[in-house]
């Protein structure tokens, strides 16, 4: 990337149309939004302030900390990790590379999850688990949205977990959510006195162990294996799910998990021949696709 670096005094809509450009001719997807959320990054402006201020010029330092960005982008670095943030259910989370970057299709499962809790009667100060928190969109956002809910949030990764709870405390639920760092469960299986839930939430890694090289660069080279790999037909994590969360759960307690598209016919299987559950329903994102199975347990 020369030019920007030899032509210091581009404006910032002429760094914008170029670095549109390169990303356009290195296959970056989105060219024009990574541009302007790197450059506001930078500028530390939002992307509606850079129109506003089209014909500034940046300093420059500004120029060589953007072009320093531009690269790793071209790498196919996420934006979200090259900025440190992503934005889930109108919330600002803080990301790095130990979290997944919450994915718009999760706020699927949230939604449900939200219109589950304020519809059944005696859920008013709801106990959520959160199996797999990663930065914690989950069980933050549903924090956020049910002011009487407690909620448990479980991590394998420690690192992921720092930045869980940094997020809580940046966004205000700190004291309604607690995090637990171990594998599924098991944390939570130990804790004394006993914790049940009315209802148990996870979005597990669900990818296939041999296709996720190749899943786009971003996500392949980028986000930690550990939260999108899960054996060898990427349903490892539900079959151990469905026979450890009936334990957890109190009577008439729900179990809601994402999936793939295209695995939740699968999923609702390998809860049901679980033997614990009552009823089940697949629920379909605003696109239409299957994104999240349903499991209640009998009421007594
Ligand atoms: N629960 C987090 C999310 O939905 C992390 C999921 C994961 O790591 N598989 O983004």
């Amino acid at each position: 990337m020369n030019a920007p670096a030899s032509c210091p005094a581009w404006s910032i809509g002429e760094l914008l149309q170029w670095t549109t450009d390169f990303f356009s001719r290195h296959g970056v997807e989105e060219p024009r939004l990574s541009a302007e959320l790197l450059l506001g990054h930078v500028l530390d402006c939002s992307r509606l302030a850079l129109y506003t201020r089209f014909e500034r010029i940046p300093s420059p330092r500004q120029v060589a900390a953007f072009r320093e960005l531009v690269q790793r982008r071209k790498e196919r670095v996420p934006v979200a990790y090259l900025i440190g943030k992503a934005w889930f259910f109108s919330l600002e989370l803080d990301v790095s590379p130990a979290v997944l970057i919450p994915r718009p299709e999760t706020e699927t499962l949230v939604e449900q999850a939200i219109r589950l809790v304020r519809n059944t009667t005696g859920w008013e100060a709801p106990e959520i688990l959160d199996l797999g928190t990663g930065s914690g969109c989950i069980a933050i956002a549903l924090a956020k949205n049910l002011p009487g809910a407690r909620i448990v949030a479980v991590d394998i990764s420690s690192s992921a977990l720092d930045i869980a709870r940094k997020n809580a405390q940046m966004l205000g639920v700190r004291d309604r959510v607690r995090w637990l760092e171990g594998d599924l469960c098991e944390p939570v299986q130990s804790l004394s006195p006993p914790v049940r839930f009315h209802l148990i939430v996870s979005n597990p890694p669900y990818i296939p162990a041999d296709q996720v090289d190749a899943l786009m660069p971003e996500v392949s080279r980028h986000e930690p294996r550990l939260a999108l790999e899960a054996g060898p037909d990427g349903l490892a994590f539900y079959r151990r799910i469905a026979t450890s969360a009936p334990g957890l759960l109190r009577p008439a307690g729900a179990l809601l998990v994402e999936t793939a598209f295209d695995q939740a016919v699968a999923v609702e299987a390998i809860l049901l021949a679980a033997g614990h559950y009552d009823s089940s329903r697949i629920i379909r994102d605003d696109a239409g696709r299957e994104r999240c199975v349903l499991v209640r347990l009998a009421a007594c």
